[in-house]
């Protein structure tokens, strides 16, 4: 295994919810740890940008509307094989799907308001993380 770096969004219901620390801890306690995070409140055209990858599916609107509805926290994590770490701990895309005691099944109540985004392949880890924050924000440790 690799030490990998992920990008992880906390989604405006979590942060609406005020449940960032119990996600945060979640992610420590799987031996990822935050090396760059901040609060931000995404434009329209900055969640069109993110999700661009989706911009043909039938839920893209929404998907915007609900990522720039509130604010979200964007984090870098950094661990062994952090990517599937990191998904794997935040359960499956419909929470109703998602394993007991992951992120999701926990913390979210539907498909599209779902608490949490993870990278799922080093490619989009690299792009999404560059996408949020400069190399100059990001503190790995020691
Ligand atoms: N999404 C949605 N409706 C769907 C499928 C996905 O609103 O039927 C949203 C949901 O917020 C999801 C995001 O689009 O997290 C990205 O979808 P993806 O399939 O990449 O799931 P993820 O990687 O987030 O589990």
């Amino acid at each position: 295994m690799a030490v990998e770096r992920t990008l992880s969004i906390i989604k405006p219901d979590a942060v609406a919810k005020n449940v960032i620390g119990d996600i945060i801890s979640r992610f420590e306690k799987a031996g990822l740890c935050v090396i760059a995070a901040r609060m931000a409140h995404l434009s329209q055209s900055e969640a069109e940008q993110f999700y661009a990858v989706h911009r043909e599916r039938p839920f893209f609107g929404e998907l915007v509307g609900f990522m720039t509805s509130g604010p979200v926290l964007v984090q870098v994590l950094e661990g062994e094989d952090a990517i599937a770490r990191n998904r794997e701990i935040m359960g499956a895309t419909n929470p109703k799907e998602a394993a007991p005691g992951t992120i999701r099944a926990d913390f979210a109540e539907t498909i599209d308001a779902n608490a949490v985004h993870g990278s799922d392949a080093p490619e989009t880890a690299a792009q999404e993380i560059g996408f949020f924050f400069s190399d100059e924000q990001i503190c790995p440790r020691g």
